[in-house]
Protein backbone atom coordinates (compact mmCIF):
# COMPACT_ATOMS: atom_id res chain seq x y z
CA UNK A 1 0.00 0.00 0.00
CA UNK A 2 3.10 2.45 0.54
CA UNK A 3 3.21 2.81 -3.40
CA UNK A 4 0.07 3.85 -3.56
CA UNK A 5 0.44 6.05 -0.84
CA UNK A 6 1.67 9.08 -2.90
CA UNK A 7 3.58 11.68 -2.33
CA UNK A 8 3.05 12.87 1.22
CA UNK A 9 2.40 9.44 2.51
CA UNK A 10 0.38 10.93 5.27
CA UNK A 11 -1.85 7.80 4.51
CA UNK A 12 0.34 5.48 7.32
CA UNK A 13 -1.02 7.97 9.89
CA UNK A 14 -4.59 7.19 9.43
CA UNK A 15 -6.53 5.44 12.37
CA UNK A 16 -7.34 2.78 10.02
CA UNK A 17 -3.32 2.38 9.53
CA UNK A 18 -2.91 2.42 12.92
CA UNK A 19 -5.22 0.01 13.85
CA UNK A 20 -4.44 -2.37 11.37
CA UNK A 21 -0.82 -2.23 12.73
CA UNK A 22 -1.80 -2.47 15.86
CA UNK A 23 -3.66 -5.62 15.57
CA UNK A 24 -1.05 -7.29 13.43
CA UNK A 25 1.57 -6.82 16.36
CA UNK A 26 -1.42 -7.76 18.64
CA UNK A 27 -1.15 -11.22 16.43
CA UNK A 28 2.75 -11.81 16.40
CA UNK A 29 2.84 -10.83 20.29
CA UNK A 30 0.08 -12.97 20.77
CA UNK A 31 1.90 -15.68 18.23
CA UNK A 32 4.86 -15.72 20.59
CA UNK A 33 2.63 -16.42 23.86
CA UNK A 34 1.05 -19.60 21.99
CA UNK A 35 4.17 -21.18 21.33
CA UNK A 36 5.41 -20.85 24.80
CA UNK A 37 2.19 -22.98 25.93
CA UNK A 38 0.55 -25.82 24.99
CA UNK A 39 -2.92 -24.70 25.13
CA UNK A 40 -3.83 -22.08 22.36
CA UNK A 41 -2.89 -23.79 19.23
CA UNK A 42 -4.32 -27.10 18.51
CA UNK A 43 -4.97 -29.16 15.07
CA UNK A 44 -8.30 -29.90 13.73
CA UNK A 45 -8.43 -32.84 10.90
CA UNK A 46 -10.49 -33.14 7.90
CA UNK A 47 -10.89 -36.23 6.00
CA UNK A 48 -9.95 -36.58 1.99
CA UNK A 49 -12.19 -39.58 0.68
CA UNK A 50 -11.92 -42.19 -2.31
CA UNK A 51 -14.84 -40.47 -4.83
CA UNK A 52 -15.79 -44.10 -5.76
CA UNK A 53 -16.78 -45.30 -2.02
CA UNK A 54 -15.96 -43.47 0.33
CA UNK A 55 -13.06 -44.50 1.69
CA UNK A 56 -10.95 -42.24 4.00
CA UNK A 57 -7.38 -42.02 2.95
CA UNK A 58 -6.01 -39.30 4.26
CA UNK A 59 -7.42 -35.73 6.88
CA UNK A 60 -5.51 -32.93 6.60
CA UNK A 61 -4.51 -31.31 9.63
CA UNK A 62 -5.03 -27.68 9.65
CA UNK A 63 -3.60 -25.18 12.32
CA UNK A 64 -6.22 -23.08 14.95
CA UNK A 65 -5.78 -20.55 17.24
CA UNK A 66 -7.94 -20.12 20.43
CA UNK A 67 -6.51 -17.06 22.69
CA UNK A 68 -7.05 -16.80 26.23
CA UNK A 69 -10.52 -14.90 25.87
CA UNK A 70 -11.59 -17.71 23.74
CA UNK A 71 -11.70 -16.23 20.37
CA UNK A 72 -10.67 -18.91 17.67
CA UNK A 73 -8.86 -17.05 15.45
CA UNK A 74 -8.68 -18.43 11.82
CA UNK A 75 -5.57 -19.48 10.07
CA UNK A 76 -5.96 -17.25 7.04
CA UNK A 77 -5.44 -14.39 9.77
CA UNK A 78 -2.29 -15.22 11.44
CA UNK A 79 -0.63 -18.06 8.68
CA UNK A 80 0.52 -15.23 6.90
CA UNK A 81 1.43 -12.79 9.72
CA UNK A 82 3.47 -15.81 10.66
CA UNK A 83 5.02 -15.85 7.70
CA UNK A 84 6.34 -12.37 7.65
CA UNK A 85 7.82 -12.60 10.88
CA UNK A 86 9.44 -16.45 10.62
CA UNK A 87 7.17 -17.32 13.47
CA UNK A 88 6.12 -19.72 11.03
CA UNK A 89 8.83 -22.02 11.21
CA UNK A 90 8.69 -22.70 15.11
CA UNK A 91 5.04 -22.71 14.42
CA UNK A 92 4.99 -25.42 11.91
CA UNK A 93 7.15 -27.45 13.71
CA UNK A 94 4.58 -27.40 16.66
CA UNK A 95 2.29 -28.26 13.66
CA UNK A 96 3.87 -31.23 12.47
CA UNK A 97 4.83 -32.73 15.83
CA UNK A 98 1.25 -32.40 16.98
CA UNK A 99 0.05 -34.43 13.50
CA UNK A 100 2.76 -37.42 14.63
CA UNK A 101 1.57 -37.46 18.01
CA UNK A 102 -2.16 -37.73 16.76
CA UNK A 103 -1.11 -40.41 14.54
CA UNK A 104 0.93 -42.45 17.77
CA UNK A 105 -1.91 -42.22 19.26
CA UNK A 106 -4.04 -44.03 16.68
CA UNK A 107 -1.77 -46.23 16.27
CA UNK A 108 -1.74 -47.03 20.42
CA UNK A 109 -5.68 -47.15 20.66
CA UNK A 110 -5.37 -50.07 17.57
CA UNK A 111 -7.10 -47.82 14.92
CA UNK A 112 -6.48 -47.56 11.61
CA UNK A 113 -4.02 -45.18 10.78
CA UNK A 114 -4.93 -42.72 8.21
CA UNK A 115 -2.38 -40.84 6.58
CA UNK A 116 -2.25 -36.83 8.10
CA UNK A 117 -1.32 -34.30 5.20
CA UNK A 118 0.34 -31.36 7.25
CA UNK A 119 0.60 -28.09 5.32
CA UNK A 120 3.92 -26.78 4.92
CA UNK A 121 4.56 -23.22 4.25
CA UNK A 122 7.59 -21.84 1.76
CA UNK A 123 9.59 -20.83 4.69
CA UNK A 124 9.38 -23.46 6.53
CA UNK A 125 10.19 -25.62 2.97
CA UNK A 126 13.39 -23.43 2.31
CA UNK A 127 15.12 -23.67 6.09
CA UNK A 128 18.12 -25.88 5.50
CA UNK A 129 16.92 -27.95 8.79
CA UNK A 130 13.80 -28.96 7.09
CA UNK A 131 14.32 -32.12 6.11
CA UNK A 132 15.82 -32.84 9.58
CA UNK A 133 12.81 -31.70 11.01
CA UNK A 134 10.77 -33.89 9.41
CA UNK A 135 12.55 -36.83 10.32
CA UNK A 136 13.31 -35.83 13.92
CA UNK A 137 9.10 -35.50 14.28
CA UNK A 138 8.70 -38.49 12.39
CA UNK A 139 11.40 -40.74 14.59
CA UNK A 140 10.22 -38.89 18.01
CA UNK A 141 6.71 -40.37 17.61
CA UNK A 142 7.79 -43.62 16.53
CA UNK A 143 5.49 -42.75 13.51
CA UNK A 144 5.89 -44.61 9.96
CA UNK A 145 6.94 -41.89 7.17
CA UNK A 146 4.18 -43.12 4.45
CA UNK A 147 1.78 -41.66 7.54
CA UNK A 148 2.60 -38.35 6.25
CA UNK A 149 2.34 -35.63 3.53
CA UNK A 150 3.38 -32.13 3.21
CA UNK A 151 1.36 -29.99 1.71
CA UNK A 152 3.15 -27.45 -0.57
CA UNK A 153 2.19 -24.71 -2.78
CA UNK A 154 3.34 -23.71 -6.21
CA UNK A 155 4.86 -20.46 -4.31
CA UNK A 156 7.30 -22.70 -2.93
CA UNK A 157 9.31 -23.50 -6.43
CA UNK A 158 9.11 -19.72 -7.67
CA UNK A 159 12.04 -18.59 -5.93
CA UNK A 160 14.97 -21.22 -6.99
CA UNK A 161 13.15 -23.72 -8.73
CA UNK A 162 16.40 -25.97 -8.75
CA UNK A 163 16.63 -26.01 -5.15
CA UNK A 164 13.23 -26.89 -4.51
CA UNK A 165 13.08 -30.06 -6.65
CA UNK A 166 16.45 -31.10 -4.57
CA UNK A 167 14.52 -30.49 -1.32
CA UNK A 168 11.60 -32.36 -2.84
CA UNK A 169 13.37 -34.87 -4.11
CA UNK A 170 15.17 -35.22 -0.37
CA UNK A 171 11.72 -35.45 1.13
CA UNK A 172 10.47 -38.04 -0.90
CA UNK A 173 13.90 -39.87 -0.15
CA UNK A 174 12.43 -39.98 3.85
CA UNK A 175 9.26 -41.92 2.50
CA UNK A 176 6.41 -39.02 2.98
CA UNK A 177 3.82 -38.11 0.31
CA UNK A 178 4.21 -34.52 -1.28
CA UNK A 179 0.94 -32.76 -2.64
CA UNK A 180 0.48 -29.79 -4.65
CA UNK A 181 -1.54 -27.76 -2.74
CA UNK A 182 -4.12 -25.31 -4.10
CA UNK A 183 -3.53 -25.78 -7.83
CA UNK A 184 -4.39 -23.95 -10.43
CA UNK A 185 -3.95 -20.36 -8.42
CA UNK A 186 -0.26 -19.73 -8.52
CA UNK A 187 2.69 -19.62 -11.03
CA UNK A 188 4.42 -22.53 -11.87
CA UNK A 189 4.96 -23.84 -15.38
CA UNK A 190 3.54 -27.18 -16.95
CA UNK A 191 7.29 -27.54 -17.48
CA UNK A 192 7.94 -27.75 -13.41
CA UNK A 193 4.90 -29.80 -12.79
CA UNK A 194 6.02 -32.83 -14.58
CA UNK A 195 9.77 -32.28 -13.18
CA UNK A 196 8.44 -32.37 -9.47
CA UNK A 197 8.39 -35.30 -7.51
CA UNK A 198 4.57 -35.29 -6.33
CA UNK A 199 2.31 -37.80 -5.48
CA UNK A 200 -0.96 -35.88 -5.56
CA UNK A 201 -2.31 -32.48 -6.88
CA UNK A 202 -5.06 -30.64 -4.76
CA UNK A 203 -7.45 -28.51 -7.27
CA UNK A 204 -8.25 -25.23 -5.73
CA UNK A 205 -11.19 -24.85 -4.23
CA UNK A 206 -12.29 -21.66 -6.68
CA UNK A 207 -12.32 -24.09 -9.77
CA UNK A 208 -14.68 -26.41 -7.58
CA UNK A 209 -16.94 -23.72 -6.20
CA UNK A 210 -17.24 -22.66 -10.30
CA UNK A 211 -17.84 -26.39 -12.02
CA UNK A 212 -21.85 -26.59 -11.82
CA UNK A 213 -21.97 -23.15 -13.01
CA UNK A 214 -19.20 -22.13 -15.73
CA UNK A 215 -18.46 -24.10 -18.47
CA UNK A 216 -14.97 -23.26 -18.57
CA UNK A 217 -13.96 -24.36 -14.66
CA UNK A 218 -15.12 -27.83 -15.91
CA UNK A 219 -12.68 -27.57 -18.74
CA UNK A 220 -10.40 -26.45 -16.79
CA UNK A 221 -10.73 -28.87 -14.14
CA UNK A 222 -11.35 -31.71 -16.40
CA UNK A 223 -7.85 -30.79 -17.68
CA UNK A 224 -5.98 -30.41 -14.70
CA UNK A 225 -6.97 -33.96 -13.82
CA UNK A 226 -5.90 -35.71 -17.19
CA UNK A 227 -2.49 -33.75 -16.82
CA UNK A 228 -2.09 -35.08 -13.42
CA UNK A 229 -3.38 -38.31 -14.15
CA UNK A 230 -1.10 -38.22 -17.55
CA UNK A 231 1.89 -37.80 -15.16
CA UNK A 232 1.48 -40.26 -12.83
CA UNK A 233 -0.38 -38.21 -9.79
CA UNK A 234 -3.44 -38.54 -7.95
CA UNK A 235 -6.57 -35.54 -8.35
CA UNK A 236 -8.02 -34.27 -4.99
CA UNK A 237 -10.50 -31.86 -5.12
CA UNK A 238 -11.02 -29.31 -1.95
CA UNK A 239 -14.00 -27.49 -0.87
CA UNK A 240 -16.74 -29.92 -2.32
CA UNK A 241 -19.95 -28.30 -0.80
CA UNK A 242 -22.59 -29.65 -2.89
CA UNK A 243 -23.99 -33.30 -4.69
CA UNK A 244 -23.72 -31.17 -8.09
CA UNK A 245 -20.08 -30.55 -7.78
CA UNK A 246 -19.51 -34.08 -6.97
CA UNK A 247 -21.36 -35.70 -9.94
CA UNK A 248 -18.91 -32.81 -11.71
CA UNK A 249 -15.89 -34.26 -10.32
CA UNK A 250 -16.91 -37.88 -10.90
CA UNK A 251 -17.10 -37.04 -14.51
CA UNK A 252 -13.75 -35.41 -15.02
CA UNK A 253 -12.22 -38.49 -13.06
CA UNK A 254 -11.11 -36.91 -10.29
CA UNK A 255 -9.77 -39.63 -7.26
CA UNK A 256 -10.24 -38.08 -4.32
CA UNK A 257 -12.51 -35.07 -2.45
CA UNK A 258 -12.03 -33.08 0.77
CA UNK A 259 -14.70 -30.12 1.79
CA UNK A 260 -17.45 -30.16 3.98
CA UNK A 261 -20.08 -32.30 1.72
CA UNK A 262 -18.30 -35.24 3.14
CA UNK A 263 -16.89 -33.89 6.66
CA UNK A 264 -15.93 -30.77 7.84
CA UNK A 265 -12.92 -30.36 9.53
CA UNK A 266 -13.13 -31.93 13.09
CA UNK A 267 -11.31 -32.57 16.86
CA UNK A 268 -9.15 -35.67 16.85
CA UNK A 269 -11.82 -36.70 19.18
CA UNK A 270 -14.04 -36.57 16.36
CA UNK A 271 -11.89 -38.53 14.20
CA UNK A 272 -10.98 -41.25 16.38
CA UNK A 273 -15.15 -41.66 16.41
CA UNK A 274 -15.28 -41.97 12.45
CA UNK A 275 -11.97 -44.03 12.16
CA UNK A 276 -13.73 -46.42 14.89
CA UNK A 277 -17.07 -46.57 12.77
CA UNK A 278 -18.06 -48.96 10.58
CA UNK A 279 -19.50 -47.14 8.23
CA UNK A 280 -18.60 -43.62 7.90
CA UNK A 281 -21.07 -41.22 6.53
CA UNK A 282 -18.65 -40.31 3.74
CA UNK A 283 -19.26 -44.04 2.96
CA UNK A 284 -23.12 -44.03 3.19
CA UNK A 285 -23.40 -40.84 0.77
CA UNK A 286 -20.33 -42.77 -1.78
CA UNK A 287 -20.45 -46.07 -0.82
CA UNK A 288 -23.37 -47.82 -2.71
CA UNK A 289 -22.36 -50.18 -6.36
CA UNK A 290 -23.42 -47.94 -8.47
CA UNK A 291 -20.00 -45.56 -7.52
CA UNK A 292 -22.93 -43.56 -5.47
CA UNK A 293 -25.95 -41.06 -6.23
P1 LIG B 1 -5.80 -25.11 2.59
O1 LIG B 1 -4.56 -25.86 2.90
O2 LIG B 1 -6.17 -24.97 1.17
O3 LIG B 1 -6.93 -25.82 3.45
C1 LIG B 1 -8.26 -25.96 3.03
C2 LIG B 1 -9.15 -24.90 3.66
O4 LIG B 1 -10.45 -25.02 3.11
C3 LIG B 1 -9.31 -25.03 5.17
O5 LIG B 1 -9.51 -23.73 5.69
C4 LIG B 1 -10.61 -25.83 5.27
O6 LIG B 1 -11.26 -25.66 6.52
C5 LIG B 1 -11.39 -25.19 4.15
N1 LIG B 1 -12.45 -26.05 3.63
C6 LIG B 1 -12.49 -27.39 3.54
N2 LIG B 1 -13.61 -27.84 2.96
C7 LIG B 1 -14.33 -26.73 2.65
C8 LIG B 1 -15.60 -26.52 2.02
O7 LIG B 1 -16.31 -27.44 1.61
N3 LIG B 1 -16.01 -25.22 1.88
C9 LIG B 1 -15.26 -24.16 2.31
N4 LIG B 1 -15.75 -22.93 2.15
N5 LIG B 1 -14.04 -24.32 2.90
C10 LIG B 1 -13.60 -25.59 3.07
P2 LIG B 1 -8.78 -23.24 7.01
O8 LIG B 1 -8.75 -24.35 8.01
O9 LIG B 1 -9.40 -21.94 7.41
O10 LIG B 1 -7.30 -23.00 6.51
C11 LIG B 1 -7.04 -21.99 5.58
C12 LIG B 1 -5.63 -22.07 5.08
O11 LIG B 1 -4.68 -21.81 6.13
C13 LIG B 1 -5.23 -23.45 4.54
O12 LIG B 1 -5.72 -23.61 3.22
C14 LIG B 1 -3.72 -23.36 4.61
O13 LIG B 1 -3.21 -22.65 3.52
C15 LIG B 1 -3.52 -22.54 5.86
N6 LIG B 1 -3.19 -23.44 6.99
C16 LIG B 1 -4.02 -24.12 7.82
N7 LIG B 1 -3.32 -24.83 8.74
C17 LIG B 1 -2.01 -24.63 8.45
C18 LIG B 1 -0.76 -25.08 9.03
O14 LIG B 1 -0.72 -25.88 9.96
N8 LIG B 1 0.39 -24.61 8.47
C19 LIG B 1 0.39 -23.73 7.39
N9 LIG B 1 1.57 -23.32 6.92
N10 LIG B 1 -0.75 -23.29 6.84
C20 LIG B 1 -1.92 -23.72 7.36
MG1 LIG C 1 -3.86 -27.68 2.44
MG1 LIG D 1 -5.74 -26.35 -0.30
MG1 LIG E 1 -7.04 -23.70 -0.53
Amino acid sequence: ASKEAGRGGYRFYTPDLNQHAMERLNIENGLRRALDNDTELFLEFQPQVELAGGRMIAAEALLRWRTPEGTVIPPGRFIPIAEETGLIVPIGEKVLRSACAALARWRAAGLPMPRVAVNIAAPQFESRKFGETVAAALAEFNVPADRIELELTESVIVRDADAALRAMARLKELGVSIALDDFGTGYSSLAYLSRMPIDLVKIDRAFVMRTTEDESARTIVRSIVALSHALRHKVVAEGVETRAQLTQLRRSGCDYVQGYLLARPMSEAALTAWLSSPITPAEALLGDKDGGL
